[in-house]
């Protein structure tokens, strides 16, 4: 199992900066969601670093108490065990996630899919690792249990009903939540200039240290490429899904952690990476997840109909090349 942290997409670029900033920063670190994160707070007034830290960690334990697949007893995997063709309380943060990531799965034609559990699982992606492909016979097994039409909500009341013998799984989208939470937290907090970022997702408003707007870089994954793209956004989040973060190699094909709920299986196509821009970043999360199961056209098709700023790397035989949707264009022209 490959998980090559050096290969994260998204660089701070104002860390590359060589003037020292000119505002006063905290910046605070630490390890959530079996990754790491990074918060920078401009002017945080009477706020401390060491307090900030203590809260957020308790925060976000507590979220992974609800949303994690790898807690035994969380209460995402207490849902899964749970009677099907009954209706179950759910608390509150579960609630939103799960109308959220249901929201995609439809804008994505299913391309999104929180009920994929059982494949993520049969191919080795979930919490017992594994690296084979698994028989056809189990990947039919597998597929006959996902759909998010066998999920059914309350309108009104955090509770939800399992039609069927479901499995949730909310890695594509946990923690573009968490992401979201923190911002949230921190703009309760007074605070109006910061980024937050989890495992490679990330949220930015206000300005930056520089005082000016936050700045990320698109990295190429081509290793023989030069530099990163510049890109200028503020108030907003990024997420980013590339196939060569998480994936096994098995006789030489490489089998990746998205999987098309559609054919039960690894996504193929030549899609290397998809960055996604949307003032949710659980939103960005779940829908860069779902263009990377969709490929390159189709993404672009779906991004330009509805006027989300998407940017695409694929590999070609001439070397990694670059798309993007239109809505994506005056970001670009900012430099
Ligand atoms: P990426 O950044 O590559 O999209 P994420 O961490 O956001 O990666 O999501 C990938 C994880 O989501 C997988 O490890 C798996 O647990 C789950 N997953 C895989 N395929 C899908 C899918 N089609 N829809 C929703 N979740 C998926
Ligand atoms: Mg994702």
């Amino acid at each position: 199992m490959c998980q090559t942290k050096a290969a994260i997409v998204l660089l701070l670029l104002f860390l590359a900066g060589c003037k020292p900033a000119p505002e006063p920063v905290i910046q605070i670190s630490g390890a959530t969601m079996g990754t790491t994160y990074h918060v920078t707070l401009v002017n945080p007034g009477e706020l401390r670093a060491d307090e900030l830290k203590r809260d957020l960690d308790f925060q976000l334990e507590h979220f992974n108490t609800i949303a994690s697949t790898y807690i035994g007893d969380s209460e995402l995997n207490r849902l899964n065990r749970a009677a099907v063709g009954e209706w179950h309380d759910i608390s509150p943060v579960l609630y939103a996630i799960l109308n959220m990531a249901i929201e995609v799965s439809w804008l994505s034609g299913g391309a999104f899919d929180i009920t994929v559990a059982p494949l993520v699982n049969l191919w080795g992606f979930g919490p017992q690792k594994h690296e084979y492909v698994p028989d056809q016979a189990g990947i039919d097994a597998a597929m006959a249990l996902v759909g998010y039409q066998k999920l059914e909500m309350d309108m009104l009341e955090p509770k939800m009903l399992k039609r069927e013998a479901v499995q949730l799984d909310l890695s594509a989208i946990a923690k573009g939540y968490g992401v979201d939470a923190t911002a949230v937290w921190l703009a309760s907090l007074g605070v109006t200039d910061y980024l937050v970022e989890i495992g490679g997702e990330m949220r930015m408003a206000g300005k930056s240290p520089r005082g000016d707007s936050w700045r990320i870089g698109v990295e190429n994954p081509d290793p023989d490429a030069e530099g990163v793209l510049p890109v200028a956004v503020t108030d907003m989040g990024v997420a980013t899904s590339g196939d060569y973060r998480n994936y096994f190699e098995k006789d030489g094909k490489r089998y990746s952690h998205t999987i098309d709920p559609r054919t039960g299986r690894p996504i193929t196509h030549r899609l290397a990476s998809v960055t996604v821009l949307d003032p949710s970043c659980a939103y960005a999360d779940a829908l860069a997840t779902a263009f990377s199961v969709m490929g390159g056209d189709a993404a672009l098709a779906m991004a330009n109909s509805q006027d989300i700023p998407i940017y695409l790397i694929e590999k070609t035989d001439e070397g990694f090349v670059s798309r993007y949707s239109d809505a994506f264009a005056p970001y670009l022209e900012e430099q």
